[in-house]
């Protein structure tokens, strides 16, 4: 697989390359050279998930990974499932939410702790990262207990959920979190510093394990066509997928799923408050404003990094700019949104919400609506409950991490410092 520096072409990398360095030269985003069309979609459509997944990971990826090897990791990785729900006719939601974490980053990070794990044999590798919410515990479990493999997660300190928090933070062994006296763009300001010092890049093995990562968004390919192969023969016919979009790396997947094949008419990225990518889509303007908190705070995105990956389909004409919707949600009407899902007989959290309101926009009535669960309510259970006024039943893993305690240690956002602490630790 030969992938392109989109800021700077003449910069081309293998697929490993691209998994380790993360990002290119000039901060430039890395992009499949081609992408060609798979030749008999029915009948992949008809493999079982794991089965069908490694076939698409094998056709993207090349002959980088012997076909067995790939085989072994998604079977490792990919060992949940991800079923669709009617929710009412003609529009089902696809639950991305069955895996140790409970959110859809689980299939990227447990993806992306294969890659490493193959491609770094026995070199020291020490992921950073900052998360606003869901990435830091799915990145958390993937490498937990990885032989060679650090993980260092800063999280702003009380702006994510209680059970995001204890997901990961309880775990210790080679999970080493700090909490940021701060916001997120200030952890994500740490993590940027800390990837242009060459003495903690090279003394340390820096990856950054965030949702550039090009092993994360193949990752997320496959479940597009497993929500496909759920549907019968007529509906895959017009189908119109809505995702929730902060960064805007699942929109990326589902548009690189269209792109080699997987029938996806139309496309709906709808975003909370946070509308940079929906103003710019009607005005041509792209004027990012300071990111406000939101019942959705794993979307709270105003500088969405995977958006240079999207403009670059959507301006080759791989997926057709007048079948790429994007608008946004305000917090009173994703609450709305939520008690209406309800009605319906279906607990949406906030982000999953906001992909059912994308398609009431959006979606024409003879098509196929599929939005995306991203999260499972619980994992939202203080907005859940208080918009929804009912209990939610809590699954175990959450349970068992909201009973132990928090070993996050609290920091300043002050990068000397956090030099210092990730010396005495790792160094
Ligand atoms: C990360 C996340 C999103 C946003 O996904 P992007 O790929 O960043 O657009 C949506 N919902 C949930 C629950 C998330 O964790």
């Amino acid at each position: 697989m030969n992938l392109v520096n989109l800021m700077e072409p003449e910069q081309q990398v293998s697929f490993s390359e691209a998994v380790k360095i993360g990002l290119g030269r000039n901060q430039g985003v890395f992009f499949p050279e081609n992408l060609a069309a798979i030749k008999d979609v029915d009948a992949l459509l008809a493999m079982p998930f794991k089965a069908r997944s490694s076939k698409i990971l094998q056709h993207l990826i090349g002959d980088e990974l012997p076909s067995d090897t790939l085989d072994d990791m998604v079977n490792r990785a990919f060992d949940f499932p991800a079923p669709i729900v009617e929710v009412e006719q003609n529009t089902y939601c696809l639950e991305l939410f069955h895996g140790p974490t409970l959110a859809f980053k689980d299939f990227g990070g447990r993806f992306m702790s294969e890659c490493i794990g193959l491609f770094n044999q026995g070199e020291r590798v020490t992921i950073l990262t900052a998360t606003s919410g869901d990435t830091g515990a799915a990145v958390a479990h993937a490498f937990y207990g990885k032989e060679n493999v650090d993980v260092v997660i800063l999280y702003p300190k009380g702006k994510i959920s209680l059970a995001q928090q204890k997901l990961f933070t309880t775990l210790g062994n080679n999970i080493h979190c700090y909490a940021v006296e701060g916001s997120f763009d200030d952890c994500q300001a740490l993590v940027k510093h800390a990837f242009l010092d060459d003495e903690v890049k090279s003394k340390l093995g820096l990856n950054s394990a965030n949702s550039i990562n090009i092993s994360r968004l193949l990752a997320q390919v496959c479940y597009y066509f497993e929500a496909i192969a759920q549907l019968s023969q007529s509906q895959r016919e017009q189908v119109h997928v809505s995702v929730p979009s902060g960064n805007f790396g699942n929109v990326c997947a589902a548009m690189i799923a269209a792109a080699i094949g997987l029938p996806i008419r139309k496309l709906s990225a709808t975003t909370n408050q946070n509308d940079t990518v929906p103003r710019y889509m009607a005005t041509g303007d792209w004027s990012p404003n300071a990111t406000l908190e939101s019942l959705s705070n794993a979307m709270d995105v105003s500088k969405p990094n995977n958006w240079p990956r999207v403009e670059s389909m959507l301006n080759s004409g791989i997926f057709s700019k007048d079948d790429f919707y994007s608008c946004s949600v305000s917090e009173s009407r994703t609450q709305e949104v939520m008690k209406q899902v309800n009605k319906l007989g279906y607990v949406a959290e906030p982000h999953t919400a906001i992909a059912y309101e994308g398609l009431q926009i959006n979606k024409s009535e003879h098509e196929t609506g599929i939005f995306l669960a991203t999260a499972h309510p619980a994992k939202f259970k203080e907005s859940v409950e208080g918009v929804l006024e009912q209990q939610l039943d809590m699954p175990q893993v959450l349970s068992d991490a909201l009973n132990k305690p928090c070993l996050a240690e609290f920091i300043q956002a002050d990068y000397d410092g956090l030099k210092q602490r990730l010396f005495e630790k790792l160094g």
